[in-house]
């Protein structure tokens, strides 16, 4: 259990500012490293998770609202609607949340875990994470919506934080 929680790269890793790259082949590593962000992910309490997050520079995002359970491989927003505003966590960033207005709702293109094609539309919390993670896969993490005296604050407070936990 300590292990996996290791495993979630904390901010300021620089890796969590890398863009994930596509994934080519939905094949029996990735299906493998799937399971392992989704048990990363269960074991931490968290509700979504990209790949990044754990090191890996690959485009695959695992979220899990309320039973609901969604693993895309290279996530695409095709549109998206309505405009909502509600305080986020990060598993990368511990003890920190930040209102963040994002769209109600989203169009999603991807890949499954059998490599098929899937379009679809969520709504609600869920696609506010899957909005989340698709973030991370780009680089951009939830402090980046803060203004830049809000992010000098915020990193006063972090590394307070960061000092007091344990390693
Ligand atoms: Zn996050």
């Amino acid at each position: 259990m300590e292990k996996d929680r290791r495993d979630i790269r904390k901010f300021p890793d620089p890796i969590l500012r890398e863009k994930a790259e596509f994934v080519e082949d939905v094949n029996g590593d990735i299906i493998a490293l799937i399971k392992r962000m989704e048990d990363i992910m269960h074991r931490a309490k968290g509700i979504g998770l990209a790949a990044n997050q754990i090191g890996i520079r690959k485009s695959i995002i695992v979220a899990e609202v309320d039973g609901d359970k969604v693993v895309i491989i290279n996530p695409l927003i095709l549109e998206s609607y309505g405009e909502d505003r509600m305080e986020e966590g990060c598993l990368s960033i511990p003890n920190t949340y930040i209102e963040i207005t994002r769209p109600t709702g989203a169009v999603i293109k991807g890949i499954n875990e059998e490599g098929n094609e899937v379009q679809r539309e969520y709504g609600g919390l869920i696609a506010r994470v899957i909005q989340h993670e698709i973030d991370h896969l780009q680089g951009t993490l939830i402090v980046d919506y803060l203004s830049p005296s809000e992010f000098i604050k915020f990193q006063m407070e972090y590394e307070k934080i960061s000092k007091g936990e344990d390693k």
